[in-house]
């Protein structure tokens, strides 16, 4: 499925140093990133491009989307945000910038407790620590 967004940069040109056109929210985005040398995703809805080998070389063939899945924190403290291509599927942590939305940034945080992998009413039994809660497997005790 083809969109508009894959027309970007059709002459492999960047309009300015390092600007770009998101390719999912279709925000216009300036090069220079407050914290970070490599603005490497859209600071509006996270999403970014597989265009990068190596950090800052844009010299991967792949031009999927990546799509922002997570948030990390990195070993200095720092957030990172975790892009999944959704053409190849390679992972890649990034740095957050100093212009990201601060919104999309904690929804992405909080996401997994929107769907926990049990039931959440069984939350108390479970970290109590007694009963047999898993399905059909045995809890020696
Ligand atoms: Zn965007
Ligand atoms: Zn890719």
């Amino acid at each position: 499925m083809r969109t508009r967004f894959d027309q970007r940069r059709p002459d492999g040109v960047a309009p300015s140093q390092g600007a770009f056109l998101c390719a999912h929210c279709n925000s216009t985005i300036p090069g220079e990133a407050p914290g970070t040398r490599h603005r490497n995703h859209c600071p509006h809805c996270l999403w970014s491009l597989h265009v990068d080998l190596r950090t800052g070389d844009r010299r991967s063939g792949c031009q999927g989307r990546m799509e922002p899945i997570g948030v990390s924190l990195r070993y200095d403290g720092d957030w990172a945000l975790l892009h999944r291509c959704q053409s190849c599927g390679l992972i890649r942590m990034n740095r957050i910038a100093g212009d990201d939305n601060p919104l999309a940034l904690f929804s992405l945080a909080v996401r997994p407790l929107g769907r926990p992998p049990f039931p959440m009413d069984l939350l108390p039994r479970m970290v109590s620590g007694g009963q047999d809660l898993s399905d059909g497997e045995e809890v020696q005790s």
